[in-house]
């Protein structure tokens, strides 16, 4: 039997998105977009089904003119070359050849129509991918290392738990209505390169001498996320083997549902629970659920690499290597999608990785074969060598296709990183993260200097521009980014960024880094 809603035992307090959540779950669109809508098209969804679309994956792309764009959720960025052929001809078919690669690893459809939905469906599901609650109020896509398998720097190998924790919960309608979205995050890599500190769930490599053995697994952190009010996730005192992290999941995931705030949208993710009850009473509720845990061991969390892997590296493996390339702003067509898909076929052994940094990575090149792999023409565009700036540029969809965003961002910010590669000659990587409402889907706040999109007065009528904060960073030293005072034109952020970088150039001291300040 499906789980009964306790919270819809008194609706007088629950916002507008519950009160449709409780008359249909979310997940039911699904049959209602394949039996109904594709055929009745645009004109004939209702309000609050369209609101329910999310469930499936899609949202209305601006200017609600009937086209929608569509999240497909990569479990730790891992797609074969068969699933990344079918991802590039739904691109090609039905997205007018544009594919994005999401700050969650997530693929990014545009340009959609809802006549088009029940064959992508159909299509994902050929090679055992989903839009499915890749948005909606559900647990969502799960990011993990994309170098899973075959990391030099992780203490174990994360893609199965992944997957585990990710088949568990997807499409399971017990947890299809949680307060708000739910973000998890596994990984094994000791630089931390799934950003635990930003997820309402994450786990993050440790070990404990259990019985006079030294165990690793995990710990565990609650809470985090970003949006209006960021707040960096809270470790609870437990040490988590390998085999207990889907019920730690489900446990955790429970307690949202049943304990979250839903009176509120912009006070319901779990950060702001967390926040209430504090780590200690949140790990009481979850040992009453899941039952003890060992504490907490000794944390293997060395850094933070910010998820970027550019250039060629040994694998684990002896004679392998993995080659990171650069995608500007994590956008490119399906054509090109469908060249990587080649490339890993011919070079490697059919895989390819997503970054939470909007990049590529090609796994498994043995030593022989990395210069010829080197030399093919799309990785003249797609770099494993880009400029400084590029390279570190990161931006959320913007008004181009967003109906929340402010200002556009991604042609903007490639040409901010094109203007500073000109201009500003630094032996550092600045990460900068352009976002276009204060959503922060380009997670802004863990940026070395974050873009905030906003609109500014001026004698000539009002203009896009941009608020700016400087120093964020995650691992063991995390902090979020400091508002600036001021608000930049959106045309002078380049200048304006040349100036602020050359300035800490010529005044840094010795061993300062700019996220250090
Ligand atoms: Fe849209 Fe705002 Fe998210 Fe950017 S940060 S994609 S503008 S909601």
């Amino acid at each position: 039997m499906a789980y009964q809603p306790i919270w819809a035992e008194d609706t007088s307090k629950l916002n507008k998105v519950e009160l449709i959540k409780l008359e249909k779950d979310g997940l039911d669109v699904i049959r209602t977009i394949i039996e109904e809508y594709a055929a009745g098209g645009y004109a004939s969804i209702t309000e609050d089904d369209l609101n329910r679309f999310k469930w499936a994956g899609v949202y209305e792309q601006k200017p609600r003119d009937g086209h929608f764009m569509m999240r497909v959720r990569i479990n730790s960025g891992i797609v074969n070359s068969a699933q990344a052929r079918v991802l590039a001809g739904i691109s090609r078919d039905y997205g007018r050849n544009l594919l994005d690669i999401t700050t969650r690893q997530a693929i990014q459809f545009h340009w959609l129509r809802v006549e088009h939905l029940p064959d992508i469906f159909k299509r994902l599901e050929s090679v055992g991918l989903y839009s499915y609650e890749a948005c909606g109020d559900c647990p969502r896509t799960i990011v993990g290392n994309p170098l899973a398998g075959i990391d030099p720097n992780e203490l174990l190998d994360t893609e199965a738990l992944v997957n585990q924790v990710n088949d568990f919960f997807l499409l399971n309608r017990d947890f299809s209505n949680l307060p708000r979205k739910f973000k998890m995050s596994i990984s094994g890599n000791i630089y931390n390169t799934a950003h635990a500190e930003i997820n309402d769930l994450a786990y993050t490599p440790a070990v404990k001498v259990i019985d006079g053995e030294e165990v690793t697994g995990f710990h565990v952190w609650v809470g985090g996320g970003l949006s209006a009010k960021p707040h960096l996730a809270k470790r609870l005192d437990v040490f988590v083997r390998p085999e207990d992290v889907l019920k730690v999941a489900v446990g955790v995931v429970t307690i949202f549902r049943d304990y979250g705030y839903r009176e509120k949208r912009h006070h319901a993710r779990l950060k702001f629970l967390v926040a209430d009850w504090g780590p200690e009473k949140f790990l009481e509720k979850l040992t009453e659920i899941v039952g003890e845990l060992p504490a907490s061991g000794d944390d293997k969390t060395a850094g933070w690499n910010a998820a970027y892997f550019d250039g060629v590296h040994p694998q684990k493996q002896s004679g392998l290597n993995y080659v990171g390339l650069n995608v500007p702003v994590g956008r490119l067509t399906g054509d090109e999608f469908e060249e990587l898909a080649r490339l890993s076929d011919e070079y490697g052994q059919g895989s390819l990785r997503t970054t939470m940094a909007q990049n590529i990575i090609f796994s498994d090149i043995p030593d022989t074969k990395v210069d010829a792999l080197l030399a093919e023409p799309l990785l003249k565009r797609l770099t494993p060598n880009p400029n400084t700036f590029m390279s570190r540029t990161v931006s959320c969809t913007g008004n181009e296709f967003c109906n929340l965003a402010i200002v556009e961002t991604k042609v903007r910010a490639v040409r901010v990183a094109e203007y500073l590669d000109e201009h500003v000659d630094l032996n550092e990587d600045i990460r900068i993260h352009f976002v276009g409402c204060p959503n922060a889907c380009g997670q802004k706040q863990i940026a070395d200097i974050g873009l905030q999109g906003a609109l500014v007065k001026t004698p000539e009528g009002t203009v896009d521009a941009f608020d700016i904060a400087v120093g964020g960073t995650l691992g063991p030293n995390a902090q979020f980014n400091q508002p600036l005072k001021g608000r930049v034109k959106g045309d002078d952020v380049a200048p304006v960024l040349a100036r602020l970088i050359l300035y800490y150039k010529e005044n840094r001291n010795e061993g300062e880094s700019f996220n250090r300040f």
